[in-house]
């Protein structure tokens, strides 16, 4: 049997092994010279463990997010070899209510202690799971003094410890890209821009390639094209009856100078505001929405111009208006001169999800995640990742249903 695999993020790179590690020969696709080069690598990292979506009361987002979570280093331990806890995380994040937010302290204490109680339920039997980091404890509130030494308390009217991190998606695909080209089961096939999937003898995938169109056949086609899914989706009529956005995104990563105090790992909620990734050798990633987000789109693909890395004058405006709006609250970025960070990078991608409104609206779909993951016609796949965090789970899943249908492995 013989799968194609349409784009090489994290989520095809992902299904990739779960494939081959069942014995199945794949062919990957990019359309870019480079496997993960994309959203994957433009993102902040965070493993969500579900705290992020106190706007979806049903907690369905939540739950979804923790399998996903609990999944995703036994996954890169068992492709990697490495153990669950190796891989390198940020400090973990505390949650903050923003005065501005669109939820009280008190409803925010109420989620996070009902999301604990439902990752104790997932996690059981699973310890370690999580980076080897210990989920028993409940999250808890900040004394004043101490929300006082992090932040300025006239804007973060609440502060949580947590458990969830981050995981440096650099350093990720770095691994990956390795650990794919080794692999003999997996045929890469870069420069090669997915144009249609045809109902054949088997299915055809045609392709525009730098030596002109070509068409290769095989017995299942997984689209994990992200961004470019719905396109080729709607060639074979799978175009879905609901709105959807693209957002074009930046974020803004660095190196503190040495002896630089570290910040704090914080993520705002609930509503348009950002976080701080902290890493402990200095390490540092910011994103601040009203800065950072610099497109949207309701359109079958988002436009081609939107810049993964963007040139100045944008580039310096990311840069310098993201520093200075997050150093207004926490204080131990006050004194950092954008001109001397080290390692600076302004990256951005497309963010994919359900929804007519942006997070301002408390109301938005884009607050709740739940309806992703893979949908199957025939021998044709969709998988819809949601989040980094889902990717490698959705695989397992995705190859699990492959295999089954197949009798291989
Ligand atoms: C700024 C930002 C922050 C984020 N933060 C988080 C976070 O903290 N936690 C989290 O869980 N998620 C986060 N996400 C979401 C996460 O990055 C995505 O859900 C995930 O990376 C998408 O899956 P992917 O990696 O496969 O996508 P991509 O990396 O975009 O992979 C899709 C691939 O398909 C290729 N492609 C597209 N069209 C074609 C075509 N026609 N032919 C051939 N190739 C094609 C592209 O080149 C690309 O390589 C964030 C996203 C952004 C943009």
């Amino acid at each position: 049997m013989r799968v194609g695999i349409l784009g090489g993020g994290l989520q095809g790179c992902c299904l990739a092994l779960s494939l081959a590690e069942r014995g199945v020969d794949v062919t990957l696709f990019d359309r870019n010279p480079r496997l993960l080069s994309r959203a994957a690598v433009a993102n902040e990292g965070k493993i969500h463990l579900g705290y992020m979506y106190a706007n979806d009361p049903s907690h369905s987002t939540a739950r979804l997010m923790m399998r996903g979570a609990l999944a995703f280093a036994p996954f890169f331990a068992r492709h990697l070899g490495l153990a669950t806890d190796s891989l390198t995380v940020s400090r973990p994040a505390a949650y903050i209510v923003h005065r501005d937010s669109q939820r009280t302290p008190d409803y925010i204490s109420g989620y996070l202690a009902a999301v604990h109680a439902l990752l104790h339920e997932a996690s059981e039997g699973k310890r370690g799971a999580y980076f080897g980091r210990d989920l028993a404890d409940q999250p808890r509130k900040w004394s004043t003094e101490q929300r006082e030494a992090q932040f300025d308390p006239q804007i973060a009217v609440a502060a949580f410890d947590t458990p969830e991190v981050a995981i440096d998606p650099v350093a990720l695909a770095d691994m990956l890209r390795d650990r794919l080209s080794a692999d003999r089961r997996i045929d890469i096939r870069l420069s090669h821009e997915v144009l249609s999937v045809k109902d054949a003898k088997s299915l055809e995938v045609a392709v525009a390639t730098p030596d002109g169109v070509l068409s290769e056949r095989f017995d299942h086609v997984v689209n994990a094209l992200w961004d470019g899914r719905f396109a080729i989706n709607e060639k074979r009529g799978l175009l879905p009856g609901r709105p959807w956005l693209h957002r074009l995104k930046y974020g803004v990563s660095f190196r503190l100078p040495a002896g630089t105090a570290l910040p704090p790992s914080a993520t705002f909620i609930s509503g348009p505001f950002g976080e701080v990734v902290s890493y402990e050798d200095g390490l540092t990633y910011l994103t601040w929405y009203p800065v950072c987000l610099q497109g949207i789109s309701d359109q079958i693909a988002p436009p081609a111009d939107w810049p993964t890395y963007p040139p100045d004058p944008l580039r310096s405006h990311l840069l310098n208006g993201t520093l200075q709006a997050m150093a207004q609250f926490v204080p131990s970025l006050r004194n950092l001169d954008a001109g001397k960070l080290e390692d600076v990078t302004v990256k951005g991608g497309v963010i994919v999800a359900w929804g007519q409104t942006d997070i301002y609206d408390p109301a938005s779909e884009l607050h709740r995640r739940f309806e992703i993951g893979v949908t199957s016609t025939g021998c044709f796949h969709s998988i819809d990742p949601g989040k980094l965090t889902m990717a490698p789970w959705f695989a397992d899943v995705c190859a699990d249903r492959i295999v089954g249908d197949t009798g291989v492995g």
